[in-house]
């Protein structure tokens, strides 16, 4: 039997946050996981991801250089050395991430551990003990039970180890992974179908975010097919078929399934022991604590956004908390989002829609365009800046479209975390040429006194 401060379930983002913060508090620690450290973030999701967005990007340069006067030709891509490249990167990390894990003294479990008491988790039969017990087992991606995984029907977990880069793809899902897949894959020059239940995609951002969205994306010959639902799905050795409610018949190389990730929440002995779960999702206090004193959760599984930041933030939250420090957590409405498809969205706090029916008619909104600005400019980037104002005057929506504007979150998020008056900000000096100052622009006009703004 093993005994110590914290035994952590799971080591993604949340799980191993939580690891390093109790470890520097001077708490010992024992971090569990099935699989590699890192999680799905490090080893199926952000990292791995973003990688083969980055070499999305560079295919989109070299086919576009001529209209900056640079001769340059797209070739195609060498598939080995694309997924050689993620692979390298997201094995690097993860061997930094061991290497701080062992320097901090961390005992790292490998096997799957299930509660078997308040203080108790069991992993092959062995009882390992901790005064506190953080679950952070992350998510998984979801499959309507009416579809049949296949080499050609994947999830994502899958279609980042395909190895190949397919002629032709349906994505189902027209949120975050389906529209980063569908960029990526647009860009390595795969004939990209998106079909997503709902009217528009990103349907959980700013209704203009989607807007911009949907007309960029066909500019980039992206069809996308909304308001649609899938009846039925076939694969064979040739191709996937996919048929809609409408009648429409769809066929591709292969489809991916992005219709939204699950909490990985059974099996684990938590209603045995107590643990409150509703809908898969365990329930907490506002501290991350479950029904269960001794026990916390943290990350995907605990409902809200499902971030790596965020499951980073309840990390290093519940660590400070158990260590007997003081601790606050931003509320999700305070936590960037960002999806990196080209072009880029990244938002914060509240679309117009929700801020209306918070603070009703009072609410004011401006929307930059980047053809203002003179960096998206020579980027040729497209898109806007949109910011909601509170009847006070406080910025309590950030919503911005555009290749780089991930860039420009930082600031967002103080404004809105702090609570900062549009006007106040307006007066700060946005370098230039930069893509920020659009969001200077914006803060100018909400607050009555626009510089480069027509009309
Ligand atoms: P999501 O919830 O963002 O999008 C799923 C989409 O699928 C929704 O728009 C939904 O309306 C649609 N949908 C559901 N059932 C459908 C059906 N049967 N037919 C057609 N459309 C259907 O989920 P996701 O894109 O799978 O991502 C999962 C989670 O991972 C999200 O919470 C996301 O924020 C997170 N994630 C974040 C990032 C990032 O921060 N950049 C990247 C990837 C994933």
């Amino acid at each position: 039997m093993t005994s110590s401060d914290v035994v952590i379930l799971g080591g993604g983002p949340g799980g191993y946050a939580a690891a390093i913060r109790s470890a520097q508090l001077g708490l010992s620690v024992v971090l569990i996981d099935e699989a590699e450290i890192g999680g799905t973030c490090l080893h199926r999701g952000c990292i791995p991801t973003k990688a083969l967005l980055h070499a999305a990007e560079i295919a989109d340069a070299a086919r576009t250089a001529a209209q900056f006067g640079v001769n340059a030709t797209f070739d195609g891509v060498d598939p080995e050395k694309l997924y050689g490249f993620k692979n390298t990167v997201v094995s690097r990390l993860h061997k930094g991430l061991s290497g701080l894990i062992a320097a901090l003294g961390i005992t790292v479990v490998n096997g799957r551990g299930r509660l078997t008491g308040p203080t108790t988790v069991e992993v092959d039969g062995t009882t390992i003990t901790g005064r506190s017990i953080v679950l952070a087992t992350g998510s998984a991606p979801k499959v309507p039970g009416a579809i049949e995984m296949s080499d050609r029907v994947l999830t994502s977990d899958q279609a980042l180890e395909l190895n190949r880069i397919p002629e032709s793809a349906i994505i189902l899902g027209g949120g975050v992974i389906g529209v980063e897949f569908a960029s990526l894959w647009a860009s390595f020059g795969t004939k990209v179908t998106v079909v997503e239940a709902l009217p528009r995609l990103v349907p959980n951002e700013d209704v203009a975010i989607s807007t911009y969205l949907e007309r960029l994306l066909r500019r980039r010959r992206i069809t996308a097919k909304t308001g649609a639902r899938v009846t039925a799905v076939k694969s064979d050795d040739e191709a996937v078929q996919v048929t809609l409610e409408s009648g429409d018949v769809l066929n591709a190389d292969v489809l991916l399934v992005a219709v939204g990730r699950a909490p990985r929440t059974v099996g684990l002995g938590l209603e045995e022991i107590g643990v409150t779960v509703d809908g898969g999702l365990v329930v907490t206090d506002d501290e991350l604590r479950t029904s269960v004193p001794s026990v916390y959760a943290i990350g995907d599984i605990v409902g809200g956004l499902q971030l790596a930041h965020r499951a980073f933030q309840h990390g290093i939250f519940v660590a400070e908390r158990i260590a007997g420090r003081d601790a606050e957590l931003v509320a999700d409405a305070g936590i960037p989002r960002v999806t990196y498809c080209h072009p880029e969205i990244a938002s914060i706090g509240l679309t117009e829609e929700a801020a209306r029916e918070q603070y009703g008619d009072g609410v004011e909104t401006v929307t930059y365009d980047l053809a203002g600005n003179g960096r998206s400019q020579i980027l040729k980037a497209s898109g806007a800046v949109k910011l909601v104002v509170d009847p006070a005057g406080a910025v309590v929506g950030v919503h911005m479209i555009g290749a780089g504007v991930s860039e420009l979150i930082g600031e967002a998020q103080l404004l809105y975390n702090l609570g900062v008056k549009a006007a106040e900000a307006a007066r700060f000096v946005h370098a230039h040429p930069t893509q920020n100052e659009a969001l200077g622009e914006a803060l100018m006009a909400v607050s009555g006194a626009p510089l480069h703004l027509h009309g």
